[in-house]
């Protein structure tokens, strides 16, 4: 069937009972869960780009690839075969076969931009509008839930910091999340501002070609270098062991390393830096200066520590085809970039690695019985439903474990709960404060000292409250919830059912 078949008429409204907003990771978990746990529910995923992968989709930039093992960054449900640190193409090539495998590509409508949600109390439903094709012709649909898979970030462009002059720049300036497509980079000196994960992949793929990468960080990262294989997994598959069983178990060692990993960060934080800066060491010689570009001031895991398989990062930069310069930028010129202490760099082409810009909601307009909902008054239920937004639920993921995670979660509760009306004879959910949560303190959706990204600085006031104690809290702990998500009593009356 074509695209143009799967639109519904434009002036018609189609009812759903649940609508998945987002073909991403975490839209084709909510499909795959709603379809197994519920499978009398009729629904739709609604995509706002041409084809599934989300992020994956949108990110076309040299070297893309995840610095999550696709262990735990796949689906609990979908073994993962190859290599654990996994290229866009490879996550985008693993979601099609989940997609054919348990026939989801049906459920999705591609093209469709939601751009506001209503929901009415009088019919106990979510009205939604999306906009259809370059034209913007609407789409009416309705839904008793809505399922928000759309992410968390602004994938129209990544975020830029205003620097003086840019415009004076003579050469190209990219922003990795738009990326031209087959930008020629051969034999040019580049310089690449930022030195996160997206900038750790980029360094050494387009080190080959270029004449030169520089990358220029304000400040440094925490790197973990260490080779792209499991040993564990290779040796299941040289036993022939079924790939479920080797998923599960390379998995379950995986989680127990990254909370051993977790928990040192906290216990013994100086004993972690010590054997990330030793690795680092290891690759980049004892002439290397590390502590200038490659030792941070914060402790380590408060922003996500950059994996770098096999080393690349480092090994582009003992070859001489990479650099780093630590040092903040005074003015862009014609040329390149002045730096605070008076260096200038010079460049062809200017990379901006800086970053995306939050996007709450998905930038849909919501409404609830004709009033305008600002989020940022609402308290979270355990980071997945909100105090006064009846009948929906937002897939958040984890920042320092994988995403898919939580996915997972979520998706297991979001369907416990819906069936658990369904038997209650319950149509409408909305998270409320009982008398006892009344008083409690207004807390930032992320604690800012346990993590502290950009985009979320930038943003935080725009995002929901959590309070002090569950169920409004915003754990950000996969180890917590694994067992505090699946036991969540329905009926402790911060749930209102009617
Ligand atoms: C470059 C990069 C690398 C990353 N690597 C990792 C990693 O290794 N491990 C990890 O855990 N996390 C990683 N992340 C975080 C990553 O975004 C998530 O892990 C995960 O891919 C998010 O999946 P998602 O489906 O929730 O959201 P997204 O991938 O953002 O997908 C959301 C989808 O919703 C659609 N959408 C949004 N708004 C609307 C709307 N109004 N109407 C219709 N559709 C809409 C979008 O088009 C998109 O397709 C990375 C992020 C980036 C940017």
């Amino acid at each position: 069937m074509n695209q143009s078949e799967t639109q519904p008429n434009a002036s018609a409204t189609e009812h759903f009972d649940v609508i998945i907003i987002g073909a991403g990771i975490s839209g084709i978990d909510a499909a795959y869960h709603l379809k197994k746990q519920c499978p009398t529910k009729r629904f739709a995923v609604l995509e706002n780009q041409q084809s599934y992968g989300g992020t994956w989709l949108t990110h076309k930039y040299p070297g893309i690839r995840s610095d999550s093992d696709l262990f735990t960054f796949g689906y609990k449900w979908k073994p993962w075969t190859s290599a654990p640190i996994a290229s866009a193409e490879e996550i985008l090539s693993y979601l099609d076969s989940a997609l054919d495998e348990e026939a989801l590509r049906q459920y999705i409508r591609f093209g469709q931009t939601v751009v506001k949600a209503s929901w009415n109390s009088d019919n106990k439903c979510w009205q939604i509008t999306s906009k259809v094709g370059a034209d913007g012709q609407q789409s009416h649909f309705s839904c008793n839930f809505l399922w928000m898979c759309q992410g968390y970030y602004q994938h129209k462009k990544g975020y830029t910091p205003d620097w003086p002059n840019m415009d004076q720049f003579e050469g190209d300036i990219i922003h990795p999340q738009t990326w031209p497509e087959g930008y020629n980079y051969t034999d040019k000196d580049i310089l690449v501002i930022g030195s996160g994960a997206t900038a750790a992949t980029l360094v050494p793929a387009i080190a080959e070609k270029s004449a030169h990468v520089t990358m220029l960080q304000r400040s440094p990262t925490y790197f973990f270098p260490a080779p792209n294989r499991n040993e564990l997994a290779d040796t299941l598959r040289e036993l022939d062991i079924p790939d479920a069983w080797t998923h599960e178990i390379v998995r379950k060692k995986i989680l127990l390393e990254q909370q051993q990993l977790t928990e040192r960060c906290v216990t013994d934080p100086e004993s972690v830096r010590v054997e990330l800066l030793t690795a680092a060491r290891e690759y980049l010689g004892d002439d290397y200066d590390i502590d200038t570009h490659f030792t941070p001031s914060y402790r380590p895991w408060r922003q996500r520590l950059a994996f770098v398989p096999d080393g690349d990062l480092f090994k582009g930069i003992k070859a001489g085809k990479a650099s780093v310069v630590t040092d903040e930028i005074d003015t862009f010129t014609s040329a390149g970039v002045k730096l605070k202490s008076g260096r200038e760099l010079r460049a062809d082409t200017i990379i901006t690695a800086t970053g995306f810009d939050l996007s709450v909601l998905g930038d849909i307009e919501f409404v609830i019985d004709g009033k305008s909902l600002d989020f940022a008054d609402t308290w979270t239920y355990r980071g997945i439903m909100y105090s006064g937004i009846p009948n929906m639920a937002w897939v958040f993921g984890y920042f320092r474990a994988s995403w898919t995670l939580r996915a997972d979660l979520i998706s297991e509760f979001v369907c416990r709960l819906l069936s658990f009306m369904d038997a209650n004879k319950s149509t409408v959910v909305t998270p409320c404060l009982r008398p006892q949560d009344q008083d409690m303190p207004a807390l930032p959706f992320v604690d800012a000292d346990n993590f502290n990204p950009g985009y979320l600085a930038r943003s935080m006031h725009l995002l929901p409250k959590q309070g002090d104690h569950a169920p409004w809290v915003f754990k950000q702990d996969f180890y917590a919830e694994q067992t505090d998500i699946p036991a969540a009593d329905l009926q402790d009356g911060s749930l209102l059912y009617e």
